[in-house]
């Protein structure tokens, strides 16, 4: 990822050095305990994640219908499906599905910070939240796609969705063709974040 954009060379590493003075610093002034990031973090890679998001895309493949319901009414139709709790909950509040077609392609950023549908996608990558990377996703998304290795045709519109506090979207990528015969369980295995972000499209493995 690192040599994708122009961000300095150590920036994954001074994202994270950033990271750990800030939990040094909120456990220093009474603000969280020691605990309280580790416990943020497991709820968030065991509960909510996109495992979560990878059933609700794989059931919108199966079933047009839901996927209709999901884009029309997200929260709605994601209460229909059997997921843990809380699915509407902490970073969850507000999600809005997006759906790939053959005439549109969904990008989602956030260009103010780092939100992020938490429930459907886990915790959002450090990229995501690089000023770079915003800025330059907005402006010249095609470009930004192509970089990750996605080359959207030119007849193909590009839509980017600025996700904030108030709508957090995730995209429901497109089908891949030659997986007619697979069960929902196993088109689970192909969505991915990365998809669900639309910086890549979902491929029959
Ligand atoms: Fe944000």
């Amino acid at each position: 990822m690192d040599d994708r954009f122009k961000y300095r060379d150590d920036r994954e590493a001074y994202s994270a050095a950033r990271v750990r003075a800030l939990e040094a610093l909120l456990i220093k002034k009474g603000v969280i305990t020691d605990k309280s990031v580790d416990t943020v973090l497991d709820f968030f890679e065991t509960r909510m994640g996109p495992f979560n998001g990878a059933k609700i895309v794989a059931k919108a493949w199966s079933d047009p219908a839901f996927k209709d319901r999901l884009v029309a009414d997200t929260p709605k139709a994601i209460a229909e499906l059997n997921l843990p709790e809380g699915m509407a909950g902490a970073e969850g509040e507000h999600m809005r599905a997006v759906a790939n077609g053959p005439h549109v392609h969904n990008l989602i950023i956030c260009t103010l910070c780092s939100c992020y549908p938490w429930p459907v996608l886990g915790l959002p990558p450090y990229w995501y939240k690089d000023p770079t990377f915003r800025s330059r996703a907005a402006r010249e998304p095609r470009a930004v796609l192509k970089e990750f290795g996605l080359a959207v045709p030119d007849a193909v519109e590009i839509k980017v969705w600025d996700s904030s506090a108030q709508i957090r979207w995730f995209v429901v990528p497109e089908r891949p063709a030659g997986t007619e015969h697979l069960s929902e369980m196993e088109l689970e295995a192909l969505i991915t974040p990365e998809t669900m972000m639309g910086v890549a499209v979902a491929k029959a493995s």
